[in-house]
């Protein structure tokens, strides 16, 4: 065997793997079915703006041994996710604060503002939420659900707010000072010079092969190596042979703007329906970026079907069932290992993906 270790997809669990494994004097082959290695993370550069091909990443972890870890491999920005939203032309500050409640009402006090919420929660007297709509007014009430929920949500799930589960909405973070930071964690940035500095480190002198689908040769490349590891879809690792599984995907209608500054934000959510995307992004602000050209992003939610990128799993009943039935078969294998958002159906944010693949490191290597 030529490999340790084939692994299929240059992700972060993939690179992070690929790291580690080559630390432990293993030799590793990667390969990736698109153009770039990085998965979602990937940045593509635009005349310095780094821009955030699949989506919006911001990095944040209250785990201090993960922020070590990346901070090894390079230095992160001060860069503080506090988006804006933009409903019918008002613009509000997120998440729900006491900039958003004088915004919203006038209020200048903690106190008023409990009691405003307090008001429109007791107006309406929900007892037991049978939908979305229902459990978010019972929680803050129908002015920010109205202006600042409704539309968003619908958008996001291409269904209305009656028709979502209120399971959805646990509860809704509403704080009573005047930060209009959106994570609690204790670390956030955005790497300097870009995700694809991080994921160069991660890959440094190891081999990899780009615009190679593991599916279109799997026996070749299976026979290069003693293992696999795989990032993939794990229901097309078997073919589908349980079904598929679900996936809400997100179109991307990237534009190059001549002129400096276009929202003054990185992140403005609109939040009315009526507007098909749900937010713009305008990338050069995650760096505090001084070109004279801007790039934005509008995000649209879309239905996935196969083919289309696979952003959300949708976590029902029908979908875990389907799951379960191919995590199953994949504990029989000796010589794969499943790994990341794709092969495990799950929801990860990056801090999350980098520790699972840790772990999965420590375990294989039984250190
Ligand atoms: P991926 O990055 O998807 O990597 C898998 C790789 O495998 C891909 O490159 C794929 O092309 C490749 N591959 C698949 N099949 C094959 C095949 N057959 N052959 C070869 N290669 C294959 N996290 C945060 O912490 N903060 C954020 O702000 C944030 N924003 C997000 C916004 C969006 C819209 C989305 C969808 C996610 C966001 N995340 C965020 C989560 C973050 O993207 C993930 O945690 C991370 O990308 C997961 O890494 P991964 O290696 O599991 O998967």
């Amino acid at each position: 065997m030529k490999y340790d270790y084939l692994i299929v997809g240059s992700g972060l669990f993939g690179s992070v793997f690929a790291h580690e494994a080559k630390k432990r004097g293993k030799t590793c082959l990667v390969i990736e079915k698109r153009n770039h290695v990085g998965g979602n993370v990937y940045c593509e550069n635009v005349d310095g703006i780094n821009v955030h091909k699949y989506g919006a990443h911001i990095f944040h972890t209250n785990d201090k041994k993960i922020w070590d870890y990346v901070n090894s491999f390079v230095e992160f920005n001060r860069y503080t996710n506090s988006p804006i939203a933009n409903y019918k032309g008002e613009l509000y500050n997120l998440p729900f604060n006491m900039n958003t409640f004088y915004q919203l009402w006038g209020v200048k006090t903690p106190e008023e503002a409990k009691q405003k919420i307090q008001e429109q929660v007791k107006k309406l007297n929900i007892n037991k939420p049978k939908n979305l709509e229902e459990q978010a007014i019972s929680l803050v009430g129908e002015d920010i659900y109205n202006k600042l929920i409704k539309g968003y949500t619908e958008k996001q799930w291409g269904r209305k707010a009656t028709e979502l589960p209120a399971f959805i909405i646990n509860r809704l973070p509403v704080r009573f000072t005047f930060d209009n930071n959106y994570f609690n964690d204790k670390y956030q940035g955005i790497p300097i010079g870009g995700y694809n500095t991080l994921i160069d480190k991660l890959l440094e002198g190891i081999e990899i092969k780009t615009d190679i689908d593991y599916f279109k040769d799997q026996e070749k490349w299976n026979s290069l190596a003693e293992k696999v590891v795989f990032t993939g879809k794990i229901d097309e690792f078997y073919d589908y042979k349980y079904g598929k599984l679900e996936y809400r995907s997100l179109k991307f209608e990237h534009s190059r703007l001549e002129q400096e500054n276009y929202q003054g934000n990185a992140v403005v959510n609109y939040t009315e329906r009526e507007i098909p995307y749900t937010r713009i992004i305008e990338h050069k602000h995650f760096e505090f970026g001084k070109q004279s050209h801007t790039v934005i992003t509008k995000e649209y939610p879309q239905e996935w079907s196969l083919g289309k990128e696979p952003y959300y799993p949708i976590n029902n009943d029908k979908n875990k069932e389907v799951y379960n039935s191919y995590k199953a078969e994949s504990n029989n294998e000796e010589k794969v290992i499943f790994g990341g958002r794709l092969a495990e159906y799950k929801y990860y944010d990056m801090h999350q993906v980098i520790a699972s693949a840790l772990s999965r490191v420590k375990k294989e290597f039984n250190d």
